[in-house]
């Protein structure tokens, strides 16, 4: 495989407590790559080894053939931006909240933006569509929109690898629908290449090139989604029984969820389906 991002024998973590073990899987640029698995399966952990948040304990992490570990911090957020689940970032204004993207690219002694960086928080404003809230306080703003106020300054670091921690948490679908629709376009229009953490299995399929399945601080299974995606190994990590199918239009797998009611009352068996 000609690959972009190779996480090789990688492991970080918090020693005594939990440490990943031994993580491998590589991805090719431009893919959309989702990471799923039950909580405290070591997700955010590998995102923090990955952005340098938690010091390595092994192995590496290399990012166009170059050690992320050996990389600097300004040199890191050059290659790399993280979006994570909740952002805080109060009173200021969106366009203000864009800009902070540009912070790793200031000279020495640099004080305010220059006019290519306010052209390229405009330029991810708008490709995000989030321009015309660009006068805005982040704090007024609705989840839905800090999430995407929260990709348009990660693009305007202008990053290779882009690290996204569940971005449609608490979303309702028309939201989740639209922000996972622009990560995709972002994907294929800019060659970025993302890592998504994602809880929810069906988006997970519908949307992502391949899937990364964790269990325990190890990888369990890297595929594509319908490779993923069977009953066998979702029940196995989240010990719930499930029902897997195929989306009649799209072709990728769909997971069904069986109450215990159901599970009991009907004698449940898997064979007869
Ligand atoms: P996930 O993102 O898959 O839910 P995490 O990577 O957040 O899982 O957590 C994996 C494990 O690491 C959990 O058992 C959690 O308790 C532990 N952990 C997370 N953060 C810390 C921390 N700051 N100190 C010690 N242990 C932690």
């Amino acid at each position: 495989m000609d690959s972009f991002l190779k996480i090789d024998h990688f492991s970080c973590g918090y020693p005594g407590r939990f440490v990943l073990e031994d993580i491998c899987f590589e991805i090719k640029q431009g893919d959309f790559v989702g990471i799923i698995g039950p909580n405290g399966s070591g997700k955010t952990t590998l995102f923090k080894g990955i952005s340098g948040e938690l010091s390595t304990i092994k192995g590496k992490c290399i990012l166009n053939e170059k050690l992320l570990q050996k990389m600097g911090l300004r040199e890191r957020a050059q290659n790399l931006a993280v979006v994570t689940q909740t952002i805080e970032a109060g009173n200021i204004t969106v366009e203000e909240y864009v800009l902070m993207g540009r912070f790793p690219y200031r000279r020495r002694f640099q004080f305010f933006e220059t006019a290519d960086d306010l052209e390229i928080a405009q330029k991810y404003m708008n490709q995000v569509g989030v321009v015309h809230l660009k006068d805005k306080p982040m704090n007024a703003l609705s989840g839905g929109e800090q999430q995407l106020a929260g990709i348009a300054r990660a693009l305007a670091q202008e990053p290779q690898l882009l690290l996204l921690d569940e971005p449609t948490s608490h979303l309702d679908i028309t939201h989740q629908v639209q922000i996972l629709n622009l990560i995709r376009r972002l994907s294929h229009d800019l060659k970025l290449t993302i890592l998504m953490i994602i809880h929810d299995l069906n988006l997970a399929g519908e949307y992502c090139d391949s899937l990364i399945m964790m269990e325990n601080g190890t990888v369990r299974k890297v595929g594509a989604p319908a490779e993923v995606l069977n009953y066998e190994d979702i029940e196995a990590v989240y010990k719930t029984v499930v029902i897997t199918r195929t989306n009649p239009i799209s072709g990728k797998p769909v997971v069904f969820l069986v109450s215990e009611q159901v599970l009991n009352k009907k004698n449940f068996n898997r064979r007869l389906l």
